[in-house]
């Protein structure tokens, strides 16, 4: 069976819309979500309600238990805040309910899900091959799948060696058959690579292989919606640069 894996879609009802399309068209035949419905953009109902629609699995992201209550908002930016006090204010209240349901860590089969790492759920950005390693020795499934830092990555490590990474672009193919690892879909909602588009990640789980996708959206339209919600610019800008 191969799956879409997506994650961070942040309330951009564009990317999501766009990414569900390119999914339906793959030949996948689930889609997992490892959290952050909601948070940054404008569209929090349209996607929580699309995840409800269309995800077999979905988790909870810091800034989906931030707007439930569940975590305080100390500890995110300014912009982050505001935005999750605004979703506050405007989110359905089944919708909200959804979201209460969900939980940052799960497993399917052999797959260990995590919205941030196996070392910390919730928070920890595995950006470097340090950290990775950090959750390889905590980690109990032999793969397992992460968002939270909006950046595309896989870092594996192999028998006897020390782990390695990197940031992954549109069509790579890795081949997941053996090794330790830790893959990383990069957000549809907001990616922060460089590269605008929506991204995600298409897994094989019987042919063992991950394969690095990205989907054209109506990056002005989620903007506008932004901006229209009167939320910060900058969360409407960052949309065009990627970042
Ligand atoms: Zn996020």
């Amino acid at each position: 069976m191969k799956v879409a894996v997506i994650s961070d879609i942040h309330a951009n009802r564009q990317a999501f819309e766009a990414t569900l399309e390119a999914v339906a068209a793959s030949d996948a035949a689930e889609l997992w979500c490892l959290g952050d419905l909601v948070g940054y953009g404008a569209d929090p109902d349209a996607c929580v309600e699309l995840a409800r629609e269309h995800a077999a699995v979905c988790l909870a992201g810091n800034h989906d238990l931030a707007v439930t209550g569940e975590i305080p908002l100390d500890e995110f930016s300014r912009g982050a805040s505001l935005a999750a006090q605004w979703t506050r204010e405007v989110i359905a209240p089944k919708n909200l309910e959804f979201l209460s349901g969900l939980r940052p860590q799960g497993e399917e089969g052999a797959i260990g899900l995590y919205h941030a790492s196996p070392r910390d759920p919730v928070w920890e950005y595995v950006l470097s091959t340090l950290l990775a390693e950090l959750c390889l020795d905590r980690q109990v499934h032999r793969i397992c799948l992460v968002g939270h830092s909006h950046v595309a990555l896989s870092f594996v490590r192999q028998e006897g060696e020390l782990a390695t990474g990197e940031p992954r672009r549109e069509g790579t193919e890795l081949d997941i058959a053996a090794g330790e690892w830790l893959l990383n879909p990069g957000s549809v909602g907001q990616p922060r690579d460089g590269d605008p588009r929506a991204s995600w990640l298409l897994l094989d789980l019987d042919g063992l292989t991950a394969s690095f996708q990205r989907t054209d959206y109506d990056i002005a339209g989620a903007a506008a919606a932004i901006r229209a919600a009167r939320l910060p610019d900058s969360l409407a800008e960052r949309l065009e640069y990627g970042q």
